[in-house]
Order: structure tokens, then sequence, then C-alpha cells
């Protein structure tokens, strides 16, 4: 769609005021995604302010045959929540009511936009399951739409563990709510869950109810560096069987320390340069003990302190920057069975080299998950070569094309290397039930 009937953007101006509707270089910036690569056009961006507000845009947008893109803090890296195709964006920056907290039930009720921060803030005891280094943009609506995972799966799962209900609108205005947060409750279909994953495909979600986790009382944090990928996957299968208070397992290389260093003042964890670097988060109060019996008399640095921890958390956190230095980054989040992750890890450049001998590749991420993110500069034309030279490589080691960050439109073309015909029916008729018309994200996983 490439404008708006006047009559439609009359209409949604009525429902949620003048300011609140935004055209031309007002709506420019909810256009392009994080990395850059993604960019459209929005052929307008609607803030509704409150779940009743939701109902009308989407009923108003399905009559009138306006496709819709839900967006919450587009920290999304796979082009799902940008309007490619001249899209209405239905913004959740204004849904930010955010409940007290229910302490009894270690529980509480927020709104889509509030921030993962904010809820992580919420209480000084409780904490969010889920971490992610884009918390403080990254929203409760997007995050249960993704299933965000993160540096804590291994600990409390991803977004979908965490939620305890959710309250969504239907593309034709319906609103579907169950918010009572029972732990125990099976009274039909746990659609709170099928929305988990959606990537806005079936509907706007307007709040979650989501559990809290005690807040971890001094954690101690550990870089341990390694020579190998090898050495350094079989050590982290050692701190996840030993070491009962882990919390995190996550990797990143001499690659992305590197342009770090080079690009963003980094000062290198330790002070001889290794090829991979290993980070361990352990809690409780045998944590620290546990560690060193792991880590043994290997290179590694430890923080105890709130400041060291943070100052360590850095070099991991800040990897998916490092490919942005270099210029525009295909990002690919891919996973595998353990028992191929090594050969993932080992061979991924070489497989994007034979694609594109030019490109760099900077991997990093969540070793215990099976987990890897590719992140390519390319040097050729980013025309597909990339992702299918990953693709193949990671579906023929029995892989998923999506660890976390979604299909979105990046990896739409790809998803039957993931799914099975039959699988991918029974998702076009459960699309169908949810959104007959066709409004919601039509361009996000193939119909
Ligand atoms: C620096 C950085 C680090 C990251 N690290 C991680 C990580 O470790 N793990 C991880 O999983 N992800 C990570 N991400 C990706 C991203 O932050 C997550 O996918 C996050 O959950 C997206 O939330 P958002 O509010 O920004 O969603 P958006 O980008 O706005 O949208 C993402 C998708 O959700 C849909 N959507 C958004 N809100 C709603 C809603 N209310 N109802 C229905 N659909 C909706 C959109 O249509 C789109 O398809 C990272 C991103 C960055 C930039």
């Amino acid at each position: 769609m490439e404008t708006i009937p006047d009559p439609v953007l009359k209409s949604l101006t009525s429902i949620v005021g003048g300011q609140h509707v935004l055209t031309g270089e007002a709506a420019a910036g909810f256009a392009v995604d994080w990395t850059g690569r993604f960019r459209g056009r929005a052929a307008a961006v609607v803030r509704p302010r409150d779940t009743a507000e939701v109902a009308a845009v989407l009923a108003l947008c399905t009559d009138a045959g306006v496709p819709v893109v839900p967006q919450g803090g587009n920290t999304g890296l796979v082009g799902g929540g940008v309007p490619l195709h001249g899209e209405v964006v239905l913004s959740t920056a204004r849904l930010t009511r955010l409940d007290p907290v229910d302490r009894e039930a270690s529980q509480v009720t927020a709104g889509a936009g509030v921030t993962l921060q904010q809820v992580a803030d919420a209480d000084p005891d409780l904490d969010l399951g889920i971490q992610i280094a884009s918390r403080d943009s990254a929203t409760v609506g997007g995050a249960v739409a993704t299933n965000a995972g993160g540096v804590r799966v291994l600990r409390y799962g991803p977004m979908r563990a965490q939620l305890r209900g959710i309250e969504a609108v239907l593309s034709d205005g319906t609103v579907i709510s169950h918010l009572g947060g029972l732990i125990k409750d099976n009274t039909g279909y746990d659609y709170p869950s099928l929305l988990a994953g959606s990537e806005g495909t079936l509907a706007v979600i307007t709040q979650a109810r989501l559990r809290l986790v005690p807040r971890l009382r001094d954690p101690v944090t550990a870089i341990v560096g390694l020579d190998s990928i090898g050495e350094l996957h079989a050590l982290a299968h050692q701190a996840v069987t030993q070491v009962p208070g882990l919390v995190s397992a996550e990797f990143f290389t001499s690659a992305g320390l590197g342009i770090l260093t080079e690009h963003a003042g980094l000062v290198p964890p330790l002070a001889a340069p290794k090829q991979a670097y290993l980070l361990l988060e352990a809690a409780g109060p045998a944590a620290l003990d546990d560690l060193a019996d792991v880590i043994g008399d290997r290179d590694a640095a430890v923080g105890e302190s709130a400041a060291e921890s943070r100052r360590l958390w850095s070099y991991r956190e800040r990897q998916p920057e490092a490919a942005g230095f270099l210029g525009v980054p295909i990002k690919l989040d891919v996973s595998v069975p353990a028992a191929h992750w090594v050969r993932l890890a080992t061979a991924v450049a070489d497989v994007v080299a034979q694609a594109d001998p030019g490109a760099r590749v900077i991997t990093f991420g969540h070793v215990a998950d099976g987990n890897v993110h590719v992140n390519i500069v390319p040097a050729a034309t980013a025309d597909g070569r990339h992702e299918n030279a990953v693709f193949s490589f990671v579906a023929s080691l029995g892989g998923s094309v999506s660890a976390e960050h979604g299909i979105g439109a990046l990896k739409a073309p790809w998803l039957d290397l993931a799914r099975t015909p039959a699988e991918r029916k029974l998702f076009a008729r459960i699309r169908a039930a949810f959104d007959p018309a066709g409004t919601l994200n039509p361009h996000v996983l193939p119909r």
C-alpha cells in the first residue's frame, strides 16, 4: 500500500488524536530497523494509548483492507517490525501501564510498551528472567512476539516460559484476555503460548502477565580465555553439569573483541590474547568455589562486585555492535543440537567465505543453548547468498534458521529448511483462524 485513503487517515485521527498519527518525515524513524538493513515506508504511524484504541484501530484497518505492522522498541533484527511494503505501523509506545508487583505470586502485569528493563526494575527483590542487551528499548510486547531468549535461558527459559497470561487484540478488534496468572490452568488451548513467537502475525499483544524470579544476590562473573572453540564448548558443558548456581554460559571470539578494541576503546579482558572467550556467571553461596573448580588454572578474569561484573559483561553484551563498525551487517541467529555446536561455531566463517571471500564474520552467543549469532559484513552484494550458505549448513547439521530472533522478513524464504510442508500448512490455518483478512504483518512468516 503506497498511500492511505484520506477517510481512513481521518478515522485513525479521531480514534487516537491528531498528535498520535504520524506521517511523512515524522514517521520515517519507524520505517528503518536497528541495523539499518531493513528500510521501508510507513503509510502512517498510529500510537493508541490503551487496549480499546488498539481494538478500534485494528477494526478500522481490517475493514479498509489496510495492512498493519505492530512495532514495540524496534530492536528486532529480522525486519519483522518495520513497514517494508508501506503498511501502517501500530506503535505500542503509549501502552506503558505497569501494575504494582504482585509479590505474593511473584508476578506483574505490564503493558506491551513497557521496556524489559522497567519490568526488571519494578521490585528490589524480584527480577525478570529474561536479560538481553537491548533491554532498555525492547518491550514486553516485542519480547513476547519474538519469544526473546538472551543470556539467562539456561536458567529461566525464553520469554514464553515467563508468560503467565496475556491480553491481545485480534485484527477484527476482538479483545482476548487471560491475565489471572494461574500457574495451573488446564482450561483449553494455551493461546498465550501460541502468541509467544508469533511475530505480530496473529494478534497485537496489549498486556502480559509475567512471572518474576528472585533477584540474584552477589553473582560471580568470570571470563575465561581459551585456545579453541572445542575447548570452550567442553568447559561450558562442564560448568553446566558441575555448577548448580550457573546462570549464563556465553561466548565471543577474538574477531569481535578485536573490532571493539579498535573502534570502541575496549581494553581486552585478559593480558594475553586468546582465540575464544567463555563468560560464566553463577549465583549462590558456593558460586565462587564452584566456578574456580571448573576454571582451574586457565587464564581468567573474575568479577565479584556489581561494577566488575558489569565491566566483564560489557565484553559480551557489546558484541552485537561490533559488525556495525565495519558496515551494514547481516545478522543471523542459528542453533544446532549440542553435538554439532563446535562444528557450527568453527566452520561457519569458512562456509560464508565460500559464498563471499571478502566478507567479515563475527560470531558470539549462548553456548549452552546451542545458539550462535553469526554477524556478517558482506563484501559481495547482499543478495541472499550469505543467508543461503549459512542456513543450508545449519540445516545439514539438523539445526534451526532462527534460535531466538524469529523469521521476520529476513528468513521468510528459508523457512522450509526448518519446517515441513505439513507444518507450514498448519501454520497457515492457525493464521487464517486468528486473522482471516490478512491484516497483520502480511510479509512476515510466509503464509
Ligand atoms: C543489541 C541487541 C541485542 C539483542 N540481543 C538479543 C538476545 O540476546 N536475545 C534475543 O532474543 N533477542 C535479542 N535482540 C533482538 C530484539 O531485542 C528482541 O527480538 C526483542 O524481543 C524485540 O523487542 P522490540 O520491542 O524491540 O520488538 P520490535 O522490534 O518492535 O518487534 C519485533 C517483532 O515483534 C512484533 N511485535 C512487537 N510488538 C508487538 C505487540 N505488542 N504485539 C504483537 N507483535 C508485536 C513486531 O511486529 C515484530 O515482528 C537484540 C537486539 C539488539 C539490538
